[in-house]
Parts: C-alpha cells; sequence; structure tokens
C-alpha cells in the first residue's frame, strides 16, 4: 500500500473517532449513553442525518448551523474532528500502518477527550482512564510480553505515584487536592509510556501547570473555579483542572520522552 494511502485513511478513520469523542466530550459528564439516542440538535431536536455528520465537512457544508432550525454548532465540534484526523495521521506518517501507530493514535484521542472534559467540566470520565488504561494494555499484549511487562509497570507506577501524591495532598491541605480522576488518568498513561514515562509526565504536568495556571489563575482571581477557604474569605486553593498539565505532559512524554530521559541521565546524572 502506498503510504499516502495509509496516511489518508488514518487521517478519516481518526476524524471518525473524533466525531465519537465529541459525543463523549458531550454525553460523558451528563452521564448519559453513548449510543442512544442518536445525534440530535440540542434545540429543536430534529435527528442529525449522516450526510450532515460527516466529520468536519458536515460542519462546513451546514455553515455551522442546524439545518432544520438554524441553531449554531459549535466550532468545537469540526476543530476535535479535524485535530482528531491529524493525530492519526501523524501517527500513521511517522510510524507507518504499525501497532505503534495504533497506540499512539488512541493515546492522543485519549488525552484530546481528557483534556477537553477536564477544562470544561473539571471532570476525567472513567470511561477515558480505566477505558483508556485497556486499550493501552490491550495494544502492548499484542506485540509481546516485553511491551505488556512495560505497560502493567507504567500502569502500577501512575497508579501508584498519584495515589501516593493524593494521599499526601489531603494530609497536608486536609482537603482533597487531587482527584480519582488524576489517578486513574495516570495510570492510563502509565501503560502507553512506561514508568520512566509516568515520572517525566508528572514533571512536565507540574511544570506546564506552574508556568500556565499560576500566572492566570492570579490574573482571574474572580474566577467562580476559585475555591474560598470557609470563614475569613481569604482565597483558598484554586481548583486546578490538573489534567491539562498531566495530559500535555504525557503528550510530550510518548513523542520525546525516550530522548529527554537519555540526555538527563547522560547530563545531569552524568551515567
Ligand atoms: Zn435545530
Amino acid at each position: 500500500m502506498p503510504e499516502w494511502f495509509v496516511i489518508t485513511w488514518a487521517g478519516m478513520v481518526g476524524a471518525a473517532f473524533g466525531s465519537f469523542l465529541n459525543v463523549c466530550i458531550y454525553r460523558l459528564p451528563r452521564n448519559e449513553s453513548l449510543l442512544h439516542p442518536p445525534s440530535t440538535c440540542p434545540r429543536c431536536g430534529s435527528r442529525i442525518a449522516w450526510y450532515d455528520n460527516v466529520p468536519v465537512l458536515g460542519w462546513l457544508w451546514l455553515r455551522g448551523r442546524c439545518r432544520k432550525c438554524r441553531e449554531p454548532i459549535s466550532i468545537q465540534y469540526p476543530l476535535i474532528e479535524l485535530l482528531n484526523g491529524l493525530i492519526w495521521a501523524g501517527a500513521a506518517w511517522y510510524w507507518g500502518a504499525t501497532w505503534p501507530a495504533l497506540g499512539a493514535a488512541a493515546f492522543g484521542t485519549l488525552l484530546v477527550g481528557i483534556t477537553i472534559t477536564d477544562a470544561r467540566h473539571y471532570i476525567i470520565p472513567h470511561e477515558f482512564t480505566i477505558g483508556g488504561l485497556g486499550i493501552g494494555l490491550a495494544i502492548a499484549a499484542v506485540q509481546g510480553w516485553a511491551p505488556l511487562e512495560r505497560a502493567l509497570l507504567g500502569a502500577a507506577a501512575g497508579f501508584a505515584l498519584l495515589y501516593g501524591i493524593a494521599w499526601a495532598g489531603e494530609k497536608v491541605f486536609r482537603k482533597e487536592a487531587m482527584g480519582g480522576g488524576d489517578i486513574w488518568m495516570m495510570t492510563m498513561v502509565g501503560a502507553f509510556v512506561g514508568w520512566r514515562g509516568v515520572l517525566l509526565t508528572i514533571f512536565l504536568g507540574a511544570l506546564l501547570g506552574t508556568v500556565i495556571f499560576v500566572p492566570l489563575a492570579w490574573l482571574t482571581r474572580r474566577h467562580p473555579h476559585w475555591e474560598h477557604s470557609e470563614g475569613d474569605g481569604e482565597p483558598g486553593l484554586p481548583l486546578v483542572p490538573f489534567g491539562i498539565f498531566l495530559a500535555g505532559g504525557a503528550a510530550v512524554t510518548y513523542l520525546v520522552g525516550d530522548g529527554l530521559i537519555a540526555w538527563y541521565l547522560r547530563t545531569v546524572l552524568g551515567s
């Protein structure tokens, strides 16, 4: 098969999964079924025909409006379909028609889903984390015992480390500093990046969070998600959608983690 064919095909499959991801992002935080009912307009309730549901193109030829009632359809839908199509096409371009390419594409899809739900609802659905853990372990298992061992160790490391951080955070701040969603997310991430990757992801996530969220939180101090401690009205801990930063760290780790870890071992630890 010519390479361009594989890349185009992967991009189309990725866009279709992006379409399903849109359904997940909308329905999972609302605890709605992913299969029923079929896609409808949230305003007029009319069924969305299959030809209007074609990834990216459907939104374009409807010019971003419901065919029946002309209610605007969020640009988030085609953008996520496009992004996911590019992730899958990129994975096929870089790894070819291989299991690692499928692993990268699935991992990217899961991270996009987690990023959007965590940013919009402060929720990391178990379908992405525990479901994604199953996908990660399965893709590792088909490649043999060594990749499966790496994935299992990574998942165990992700769970244990985040469980430890959550436990310590609760002791220090006297309240839940990190949700179960973060713990299961890093368990899933570990299955894709291995235990060294888990360490790098947490480091990069904390770094990204500090560089991006702290100035942002300071600028938007009146943000409704900024919790207040009882009594004195002093601002308490901001509720941080930490999953976003972990997702960014995980993506960087997946792409260039091995190089970063090798560089760190060589130059910083001198081994
Ligand atoms: Zn409508």
